[in-house]
Protein backbone atom coordinates (compact mmCIF):
# COMPACT_ATOMS: atom_id res chain seq x y z
CA UNK A 1 0.00 0.00 0.00
CA UNK A 2 1.23 3.28 -0.59
CA UNK A 3 0.60 6.85 1.25
CA UNK A 4 0.80 9.87 -0.11
CA UNK A 5 0.56 12.59 3.25
CA UNK A 6 -0.20 16.25 1.34
CA UNK A 7 0.78 18.32 4.13
CA UNK A 8 3.15 21.62 4.72
CA UNK A 9 5.24 19.85 7.28
CA UNK A 10 6.70 16.68 5.91
CA UNK A 11 9.44 16.06 8.14
CA UNK A 12 6.78 15.52 10.96
CA UNK A 13 5.64 12.63 8.76
CA UNK A 14 8.65 11.00 7.88
CA UNK A 15 9.88 10.93 11.34
CA UNK A 16 6.65 8.89 12.36
CA UNK A 17 6.38 6.61 8.91
CA UNK A 18 10.13 5.52 9.89
CA UNK A 19 9.87 4.35 13.35
CA UNK A 20 8.72 1.42 14.75
CA UNK A 21 5.94 -1.46 13.34
CA UNK A 22 5.54 0.98 10.41
CA UNK A 23 9.18 1.99 9.80
CA UNK A 24 9.68 -2.05 9.71
CA UNK A 25 6.75 -2.21 6.79
CA UNK A 26 8.22 0.52 5.12
CA UNK A 27 12.18 -0.93 5.26
CA UNK A 28 10.77 -3.99 3.48
CA UNK A 29 8.71 -1.96 1.19
CA UNK A 30 5.16 -3.77 2.16
CA UNK A 31 4.34 0.44 2.83
CA UNK A 32 5.54 3.05 0.62
CA UNK A 33 4.61 6.45 1.48
CA UNK A 34 5.60 10.04 0.14
CA UNK A 35 5.58 13.01 2.15
CA UNK A 36 4.16 15.98 -0.04
CA UNK A 37 5.12 19.44 0.51
CA UNK A 38 2.39 21.60 -0.53
CA UNK A 39 4.66 24.45 -0.67
CA UNK A 40 6.85 22.55 -3.55
CA UNK A 41 3.63 23.69 -5.96
CA UNK A 42 2.70 27.13 -4.70
CA UNK A 43 3.21 29.84 -7.88
CA UNK A 44 3.27 32.24 -5.67
CA UNK A 45 6.89 34.50 -6.10
CA UNK A 46 7.13 34.14 -2.15
CA UNK A 47 6.49 30.72 -1.64
CA UNK A 48 3.59 31.82 0.19
CA UNK A 49 0.47 29.17 0.83
CA UNK A 50 -2.06 30.71 2.45
CA UNK A 51 -3.83 34.08 2.74
CA UNK A 52 -6.96 35.69 5.09
CA UNK A 53 -10.03 34.40 5.11
CA UNK A 54 -13.12 36.38 2.56
CA UNK A 55 -15.36 37.86 4.84
CA UNK A 56 -12.83 38.66 7.77
CA UNK A 57 -12.16 36.28 11.00
CA UNK A 58 -8.97 35.14 12.72
CA UNK A 59 -6.93 33.24 11.20
CA UNK A 60 -5.14 32.37 7.75
CA UNK A 61 -6.85 30.01 5.32
CA UNK A 62 -4.59 27.71 2.78
CA UNK A 63 -5.40 28.55 -0.24
CA UNK A 64 -6.50 26.25 -3.50
CA UNK A 65 -4.10 26.86 -6.16
CA UNK A 66 -1.18 24.98 -4.05
CA UNK A 67 -2.94 21.92 -2.42
CA UNK A 68 -4.55 21.06 -5.77
CA UNK A 69 -1.32 21.64 -8.24
CA UNK A 70 0.26 18.76 -5.34
CA UNK A 71 -2.94 16.30 -5.57
CA UNK A 72 -2.43 16.60 -9.49
CA UNK A 73 0.53 15.93 -9.51
CA UNK A 74 0.32 12.70 -6.84
CA UNK A 75 -2.96 11.51 -8.94
CA UNK A 76 -0.73 11.32 -12.27
CA UNK A 77 2.07 9.77 -10.42
CA UNK A 78 -0.68 7.32 -9.65
CA UNK A 79 -1.88 6.54 -13.03
CA UNK A 80 1.43 6.10 -13.89
CA UNK A 81 1.97 3.46 -11.11
CA UNK A 82 -1.31 1.63 -12.91
CA UNK A 83 -3.75 2.87 -10.18
CA UNK A 84 -7.04 4.28 -11.91
CA UNK A 85 -8.60 6.15 -9.15
CA UNK A 86 -7.58 7.29 -5.22
CA UNK A 87 -9.60 8.13 -2.08
CA UNK A 88 -8.49 11.50 -1.02
CA UNK A 89 -9.24 12.02 2.54
CA UNK A 90 -9.06 15.28 4.29
CA UNK A 91 -8.08 14.80 8.16
CA UNK A 92 -10.75 17.58 10.31
CA UNK A 93 -12.42 17.89 13.25
CA UNK A 94 -15.68 18.72 11.19
CA UNK A 95 -16.42 14.94 10.08
CA UNK A 96 -17.24 11.12 11.33
CA UNK A 97 -14.84 9.83 14.09
CA UNK A 98 -12.28 7.56 12.84
CA UNK A 99 -13.29 4.19 13.56
CA UNK A 100 -11.39 0.42 13.42
CA UNK A 101 -14.04 -0.56 10.78
CA UNK A 102 -12.92 2.57 8.69
CA UNK A 103 -9.43 1.72 9.13
CA UNK A 104 -9.90 -1.94 7.87
CA UNK A 105 -11.95 -0.50 4.89
CA UNK A 106 -8.90 1.95 3.51
CA UNK A 107 -6.13 -1.14 4.40
CA UNK A 108 -7.99 -2.35 1.09
CA UNK A 109 -6.93 0.58 -0.72
CA UNK A 110 -3.47 0.06 -3.11
CA UNK A 111 -3.09 4.03 -2.66
CA UNK A 112 -4.14 6.70 0.18
CA UNK A 113 -3.50 10.56 -0.07
CA UNK A 114 -3.96 12.15 3.13
CA UNK A 115 -4.58 15.64 2.86
CA UNK A 116 -3.39 17.65 6.19
CA UNK A 117 -4.60 21.04 7.05
CA UNK A 118 -3.41 23.92 9.30
CA UNK A 119 -4.22 27.49 10.71
CA UNK A 120 -7.84 28.02 10.03
CA UNK A 121 -8.02 25.06 7.57
CA UNK A 122 -7.70 24.86 3.26
CA UNK A 123 -10.10 26.34 0.56
CA UNK A 124 -13.50 25.14 0.91
CA UNK A 125 -13.71 24.86 -3.12
CA UNK A 126 -10.61 22.24 -3.66
CA UNK A 127 -12.13 20.24 -1.21
CA UNK A 128 -14.70 20.06 -2.96
CA UNK A 129 -12.93 19.15 -5.64
CA UNK A 130 -10.72 16.43 -4.56
CA UNK A 131 -11.84 15.01 -1.22
CA UNK A 132 -13.55 11.75 -1.56
CA UNK A 133 -13.73 10.96 2.54
CA UNK A 134 -13.76 13.90 5.66
CA UNK A 135 -12.16 12.26 9.05
CA UNK A 136 -11.78 13.27 12.63
CA UNK A 137 -9.51 11.55 15.08
CA UNK A 138 -11.75 12.82 17.74
CA UNK A 139 -14.18 16.24 18.88
CA UNK A 140 -11.15 18.31 19.59
CA UNK A 141 -9.16 20.72 17.88
CA UNK A 142 -5.97 20.41 16.77
CA UNK A 143 -3.30 22.62 15.06
CA UNK A 144 -2.71 20.73 11.89
CA UNK A 145 -3.70 17.46 10.20
CA UNK A 146 -0.28 16.11 10.18
CA UNK A 147 -1.21 14.22 13.56
CA UNK A 148 -4.77 13.00 12.86
CA UNK A 149 -3.10 12.12 9.72
CA UNK A 150 -0.34 9.44 11.14
CA UNK A 151 -3.14 8.14 13.66
CA UNK A 152 -5.12 7.14 10.81
CA UNK A 153 -2.09 5.81 8.69
CA UNK A 154 -0.72 3.66 11.81
CA UNK A 155 -4.46 2.12 12.32
CA UNK A 156 -4.77 1.17 8.40
CA UNK A 157 -1.19 0.22 7.91
CA UNK A 158 -1.27 -2.77 10.99
CA UNK A 159 -4.28 -4.09 8.68
CA UNK A 160 -2.68 -4.41 5.85
CA UNK A 161 -1.14 -8.45 5.61
CA UNK A 162 2.02 -8.56 6.23
CA UNK A 163 2.38 -5.46 8.48
CA UNK A 164 2.61 -7.02 11.37
CA UNK A 165 4.77 -9.86 11.98
CA UNK A 166 2.25 -11.99 13.95
CA UNK A 167 -0.92 -11.84 11.81
CA UNK A 168 -3.37 -13.01 14.86
CA UNK A 169 -2.03 -10.19 16.81
CA UNK A 170 -4.09 -7.75 14.71
CA UNK A 171 -6.93 -9.95 15.02
CA UNK A 172 -7.19 -10.69 18.66
CA UNK A 173 -7.16 -6.80 19.61
CA UNK A 174 -9.46 -4.31 21.08
CA UNK A 175 -12.13 -3.57 19.28
CA UNK A 176 -12.24 -6.53 17.36
CA UNK A 177 -15.44 -8.02 17.66
CA UNK A 178 -16.29 -4.72 19.74
CA UNK A 179 -14.59 -6.33 22.69
CA UNK A 180 -11.81 -4.55 24.38
CA UNK A 181 -8.59 -6.95 24.75
CA UNK A 182 -8.37 -9.06 27.94
CA UNK A 183 -5.13 -7.62 30.36
CA UNK A 184 -1.86 -8.79 29.84
CA UNK A 185 0.89 -9.83 31.57
CA UNK A 186 4.67 -10.89 31.46
CA UNK A 187 7.44 -11.66 33.70
CA UNK A 188 8.32 -11.56 36.77
CA UNK A 189 5.25 -14.03 37.75
CA UNK A 190 5.45 -11.59 40.97
CA UNK A 191 5.98 -7.71 40.80
CA UNK A 192 5.22 -5.13 43.62
CA UNK A 193 3.49 -8.04 45.71
CA UNK A 194 1.25 -8.38 42.77
CA UNK A 195 0.76 -11.78 41.23
CA UNK A 196 -0.06 -13.27 37.25
CA UNK A 197 -3.42 -14.50 37.54
CA UNK A 198 -2.58 -18.31 38.04
CA UNK A 199 -4.52 -19.74 34.95
CA UNK A 200 -2.18 -17.71 32.63
CA UNK A 201 0.84 -19.74 34.06
CA UNK A 202 -1.15 -23.44 33.77
CA UNK A 203 -0.07 -24.22 30.74
CA UNK A 204 -4.00 -25.30 29.70
CA UNK A 205 -4.55 -23.09 26.82
CA UNK A 206 -8.43 -23.88 26.81
CA UNK A 207 -9.16 -22.91 30.40
CA UNK A 208 -6.92 -19.30 29.33
CA UNK A 209 -8.95 -18.74 26.21
CA UNK A 210 -12.14 -19.10 28.76
CA UNK A 211 -10.21 -16.63 31.48
CA UNK A 212 -9.37 -14.10 28.78
CA UNK A 213 -12.65 -14.20 27.28
CA UNK A 214 -14.27 -13.27 30.48
CA UNK A 215 -11.97 -11.06 31.05
CA UNK A 216 -12.12 -9.32 28.04
CA UNK A 217 -16.08 -9.41 27.74
CA UNK A 218 -16.32 -7.95 31.98
CA UNK A 219 -13.35 -5.08 31.05
CA UNK A 220 -16.18 -3.86 28.00
CA UNK A 221 -19.01 -3.90 30.35
CA UNK A 222 -16.76 -1.75 32.76
CA UNK A 223 -15.46 0.55 30.35
CA UNK A 224 -17.41 0.75 27.24
CA UNK A 225 -20.85 -0.33 27.83
CA UNK A 226 -21.74 1.02 24.60
CA UNK A 227 -19.55 -1.09 22.53
CA UNK A 228 -21.01 -4.08 24.55
CA UNK A 229 -24.04 -4.03 23.10
CA UNK A 230 -22.80 -4.60 19.58
CA UNK A 231 -20.32 -7.75 20.31
CA UNK A 232 -21.79 -11.44 19.59
CA UNK A 233 -22.31 -12.68 23.07
CA UNK A 234 -23.40 -15.89 24.39
CA UNK A 235 -26.77 -16.04 26.42
CA UNK A 236 -25.16 -16.20 29.54
CA UNK A 237 -22.51 -13.19 28.92
CA UNK A 238 -25.90 -11.29 28.30
CA UNK A 239 -27.15 -12.01 31.26
CA UNK A 240 -24.12 -11.34 33.31
CA UNK A 241 -23.28 -7.76 31.43
CA UNK A 242 -25.80 -6.84 29.95
N1 LIG B 1 -10.93 26.09 11.75
C1 LIG B 1 -11.10 24.68 11.73
C2 LIG B 1 -12.43 24.29 12.32
O1 LIG B 1 -12.92 24.99 13.22
O2 LIG B 1 -12.99 23.25 11.92
C3 LIG B 1 -9.99 23.96 12.51
C4 LIG B 1 -8.67 24.09 11.86
S1 LIG B 1 -7.41 23.21 12.72
C5 LIG B 1 -6.72 24.47 13.74
C6 LIG B 1 -6.18 23.00 11.50
C7 LIG B 1 -6.18 21.65 10.82
O3 LIG B 1 -5.92 20.64 11.77
C8 LIG B 1 -7.46 21.22 10.13
O4 LIG B 1 -7.57 21.77 8.85
C9 LIG B 1 -7.35 19.72 10.12
O5 LIG B 1 -6.62 19.27 8.99
C10 LIG B 1 -6.54 19.43 11.38
N2 LIG B 1 -7.34 18.94 12.52
C11 LIG B 1 -7.56 19.60 13.68
N3 LIG B 1 -8.29 18.87 14.52
C12 LIG B 1 -8.52 17.69 13.92
C13 LIG B 1 -9.25 16.51 14.30
N4 LIG B 1 -9.86 16.41 15.46
N5 LIG B 1 -9.28 15.48 13.42
C14 LIG B 1 -8.65 15.58 12.23
N6 LIG B 1 -7.99 16.68 11.81
C15 LIG B 1 -7.92 17.73 12.64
Amino acid sequence: MHFYILTLFPDMIRQIMQTSIIGRAVNSRILTFDAVNIRDYTADKHKKVDDYPYGGGAGMVMQAQPVYDAWLTVMQKIRQAGGTCARTVYLTPQAPVFTQKMAKAFAKEQHLILLCGHYEGIDERVLEEIVTDYVSIGDYVLTGGELPAMVLADAVARMVPGVLTNEQSGSTESLEGNLLEYPQYSRPEEWNGKKVPPVLLSGNHANVDAWRREQSVRRTAERRPDLLLQAALTEKERELYL
